[in-house]
């Protein structure tokens, strides 16, 4: 089977693995500390704004929480979001209000989002489609010039920038997924980023229970009853621990390489595929925006697109949709909006396999077989069951 998503992990990792073993020290520690302020340099921030977590979805919650979201606030947000976006916001009382995409980047554009605010917004969250940095730019002013807080879920865009800023830091508040199928894992993880120090502060407060100080002996020097505590926020218990920090680490450091690789890969199914009837190739990354190749999709013609996906599946090939637009989940109380980009979007898309584990036979194999399905498929849509 040739996975749509898949990490790479090695010799290196077990042995960052090993050293931790070693320590005997699994918890938070000081390689949570030093991965903290490894991913800060990388996005360009200060070690105490980010704040390394058990996941991403954690992150988005945490955040909605630091926004002080209740009844009565809007949340703006693409259709095409991940799921935990729009729960974190609705489990706070808040409403998420939906906005439509370009369906060729998947991206809302600035303007998209402006028609979705209202007086009632108090946040714009967003996310970097595939790693495609988008509007992020224009968007981050749009909400500065509106007194909106910009929140980036930035899943997708680990290494992506627009310019010389990293996709995370044009906003407020920012989390990263490092779970299994994202392109730097470590196993479940994720980071929190906060503008504000006083907010990474509480973040980082909220993120262990709200304590205030941290107890146990190395607290001694400060009280001689070094167990009790204070808390003045109700926390959650979301830090990351020093095996997945170490794993970190040192995917971290394999980051550029395995970058350089997937954008290899993506050149190429463009390339492959550039001729091929029927498919529509993902639109260039702009000038000036580096990206992060998590996703490569394809646009096919609604009338063959589910049936491609399945005879992709019988010859070995995994292909999937992300993310099918949330207004048309009954819970989000959204079903009456129509939304033209994310509905073509989600009738079309398919995202074809993409990770450094590739080898050029199998990218070669993907181009072949989905030329060959969307060609058998297109002179009789229902036939070949
Ligand atoms: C994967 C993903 C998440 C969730 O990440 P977890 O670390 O699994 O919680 C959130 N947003 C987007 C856009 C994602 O792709």
């Amino acid at each position: 089977m040739i996975n749509v998503f898949q990490p790479s992990l090695g010799e290196k990792e077990l042995a960052a693995v090993a050293e931790v073993f070693e320590s005997n020290w699994l918890g938070h520690g000081p390689r949570t500390k030093a991965f903290e302020s490894e991913f800060a340099a990388h996005i360009g921030a200060d070690p105490e704004q980010v704040v390394f977590i058990n996941s991403c979805t954690a992150g988005l919650f945490l955040a909605t929480e630091l926004l002080e979201l209740g009844p009565g606030d809007d949340v703006v947000m693409p259709s095409v979001s991940f799921v935990a976006a729009a729960n974190a916001v609705a489990a706070t009382g808040a409403r998420p209000v939906f906005c439509d995409v370009d369906p060729r980047t998947l991206n809302p554009t600035a303007a998209q989002v402006e028609s979705a605010l209202t007086a009632r917004t108090k946040a714009v969250l967003v996310l970097h489609y595939g790693g495609y940095p988008g509007d992020i730019a224009a968007i981050a002013e749009l909400c500065r010039a509106r007194g909106v807080k910009l929140v980036e879920d930035a899943a997708c865009a680990v290494a992506s920038r627009a310019g010389e800023t990293a996709c995370g830091t044009f906003g407020d508040l920012a989390v990263w997924s490092f779970d299994s199928m994202k392109v730097l894992v470590t196993g479940d993880g994720g980071a929190f980023y906060a503008r504000d120090p006083e907010l990474a502060r509480r973040a980082r407060t909220l993120a262990y229970h709200g304590l205030e100080q941290s107890s146990g002996f190395s607290a001694a020097k400060v009280s001689h009853r070094w167990w009790e505590l204070n808390v003045r926020n109700f926390g959650r218990r979301i830090i990351g621990n020093d095996v997945t920090a170490a794993i970190g680490s040192v995917q971290l450091g394999r980051l550029p390489e395995n970058i350089a690789r997937r954008r290899e890969v993506a050149e190429t199914y463009d390339r492959l595929l550039s001729d091929a009837a029927g498919v529509r190739l993902p639109p260039p990354l702009p000038e000036g925006h580096t990206g992060s190749y998590y996703f490569y999709w394809v646009r096919l013609d609604p009338a063959v697109r589910d049936q491609v996906a399945a005879d992709l599946l019988d010859r070995g090939i995994y292909t999937t949709f992300r993310y099918p637009p949330l207004h048309r989940v009954p819970a989000y109380g959204a079903t009456h909006l129509r939304l033209p980009g994310a509905e073509e979007a989600a009738e079309t898309t398919l995202l074809l396999p993409l990770h450094q584990g590739l080898d050029d036979t199998d990218v070669r194999t993907v181009a072949d077989e989905l030329r060959k399905a969307v060609e058998n498929r297109s002179a009789d849509p229902a036939g070949g069951e």
